[in-house]
């Protein structure tokens, strides 16, 4: 597949704007982009969407490639009579990056509206309070109006969400790509050439292509999507924190950025991965000569670990993309890691056959 063009997708899918529970320019776009690919292509009313293809041999396991649809952001709690706003975050936007970065809010019926996360000028910082990060509740975003009501006439109430602002932008480097929304876009990117490959020629499994909605909050909507997708094999697709950088040496994260997709071994609580499943993917792997990294995270946690909990039949499995600056407006992702994941997923789900491939005994 030719990195362009991949690069050209992710940045339309990053382009959109959709923190957790405002997931809708996704589910949208995702929706229009399964229809074609798939038998069927239903949203639950909680907002996961789902993905029917149906495999060539009905005894097959049922497999579910998941990925979330949200982003990290924000969220207003009050205006100030002056025209400021507080806010708090929805997931867990880096707080030492947010002092005077951008953010768009989004408010309901009105355009978007440009913001700053208002910052006190290094002029006049002295002694510790130069070197501290202001605590969230003590920062303010600043839309440049001048007093509430003008916040209100733009739509701005309590409960309006924001972003950050970042489109992909190409490095110098022929694969290297940095900005926002990274997690996930590039792991439902991976889910819907998938998607797209296997429908060309189909696999013996059942598949269900699922976007969640929620992740970003605590993995909530893949376990509800689980229960209603009911399938046998869960794979997980999404970013995880990178080391490599200056201050990650390689005993803290020693996953990095460019040396192939990771595959998990545990995370950082609850799921263990299902030694069958990983096993397998290891074979394939080593069969199509694919790199890719064993890891233990330990800063990380995805949707497979909720998934896991929703019925003691299913086997769940972690594939992820090591990206530097996790959840702040300039992640960088290696195209090449998120090529070979594409390719390993379609693989691996074509070697999956027998529901003795996935006993533990
Ligand atoms: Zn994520």
């Amino acid at each position: 597949m030719n990195v362009d063009k991949l690069r050209k997708k992710l940045s339309d899918w990053t382009d959109l704007e959709a923190p957790t529970g405002f997931e809708e320019p996704v589910l949208a776009a995702a929706k229009e982009a399964l229809t074609p690919l798939c038998d069927s292509v239903s949203l639950d009313v909680r907002g996961n969407l789902y993905g029917e293809l149906k495999g060539t041999n009905e005894n097959a396991p049922r497999v579910m490639i998941t990925a979330h649809a949200d982003e990290i952001g924000f969220m207003v709690t009050s205006l100030t009579t002056d025209g400021f706003l507080r806010f708090t975050r929805l997931g867990g936007p880096t707080i030492s990056v947010l002092p005077g970065q951008r953010v768009r809010l989004l408010p309901e019926n009105h355009p978007p509206v440009e913001a700053v996360v208002g910052v006190k000028p290094g002029h006049i910082l002295k002694g510790p309070e130069a070197q501290q990060v202001p605590r969230v509740e003590q920062m303010y975003l600043d839309a440049g109006a001048e007093s509430e009501e003008q916040l209100r006439e733009w739509g701005i109430e309590t409960g309006t969400p924001a972003v950050f602002v970042g489109e992909l932008i190409s490095t110098s480097h022929p694969t290297r790509v940095f900005g926002k929304s990274i997690d996930n876009r590039a792991g439902w990117l991976a889910v819907l050439e998938v998607a797209e490959r296997l429908s060309k020629e189909r696999p013996q499994v059942d598949c269900v292509f699922v976007l969640t909605v929620e992740e970003e909050i605590g993995l909530r909507g893949a376990e509800v999507a689980t229960k209603t997708a009911d399938p046998d094999v869960v794979i997980a697709i999404d970013t995880v924190p990178a080391g490599g950088t200056p201050e990650l040496d390689s005993e803290t994260l020693p996953w990095t950025t460019g040396a192939g997709p990771l595959l998990k071994v545990r995370e950082t609580s609850g799921l263990s991965t299902h030694g069958p499943l990983r096993t397998l993917f290891r074979e394939v792997a080593d069969e199509h000569q694919l790199p890719y990294q064993l890891i233990v995270d330990t800063a990380g946690i995805t949707d497979a670990t909720s998934a896991q909990q929703a019925s003691g039949k299913i086997a769940a499995l972690t594939l992820g993309l090591a990206r530097r600056y996790s959840h702040s407006a300039v992640e960088m992702l290696d195209l090449d890691d998120l090529k070979t994941l594409i390719e390993w997923i379609d693989h691996g789900t074509r070697k999956i056959n027998n529901h003795q491939q996935l006993k533990r005994l």
